[in-house]
């Protein structure tokens, strides 16, 4: 890169995509104060996640209490690591499932998304 380069944007983030993934990324960035940047690829945003039945499946999520249900990151680990074959003591899968909960609980406490609970 030369000194001379000149960028249309700077951003702290650029997020590929517009689906529930990437969008969750980029309004979590930008709620901490950074400058970011959607792109998609189509003539419209929501990608899969739009088409689906926005049905998630989240560990320990917030409102599984509320329905009588105990769940804990531990076991949502135990439960997935054997179809994604991961090493049984991987320890970034349960500090990911812990943080699934905090990323769906921050989308409804900020009012942008309702998650009725639901058992399937
Ligand atoms: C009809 C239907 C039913 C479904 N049912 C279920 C279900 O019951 N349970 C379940 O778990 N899952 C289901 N899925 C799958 C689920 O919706 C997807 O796995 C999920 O939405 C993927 O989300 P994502 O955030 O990874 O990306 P996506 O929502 O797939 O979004 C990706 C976005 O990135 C864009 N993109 C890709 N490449 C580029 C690029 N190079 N530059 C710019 N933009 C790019 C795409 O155009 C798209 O908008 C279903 C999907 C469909 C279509």
């Amino acid at each position: 890169m030369s000194a001379n380069t000149s960028w249309d944007e700077t951003v702290d983030l650029l997020v590929v995509g517009s689906g529930a993934g990437a969008m969750t990324a980029a309004i979590t960035a930008a709620e901490r104060g950074g400058k970011v940047l959607v792109i998609e690829k189509s003539d419209r945003y929501g990608g899969n996640s739009a088409m689906s039945g926005g049905g998630l499946w989240v560990p320990n999520n917030h409102l599984m209490e509320g329905v009588g249900i105990k769940d804990s990151p531990e076991d949502a680990w135990t439960y997935l690591k054997g179809p994604v074959d991961a090493a049984p003591e991987d320890p970034a899968g349960v500090s990911r499932t812990r943080a699934a909960r905090g990323q769906v609980s921050d989308r409804a406490r900020a009012g942008e998304v309702r998650f009725p609970a639901g058992v399937c």
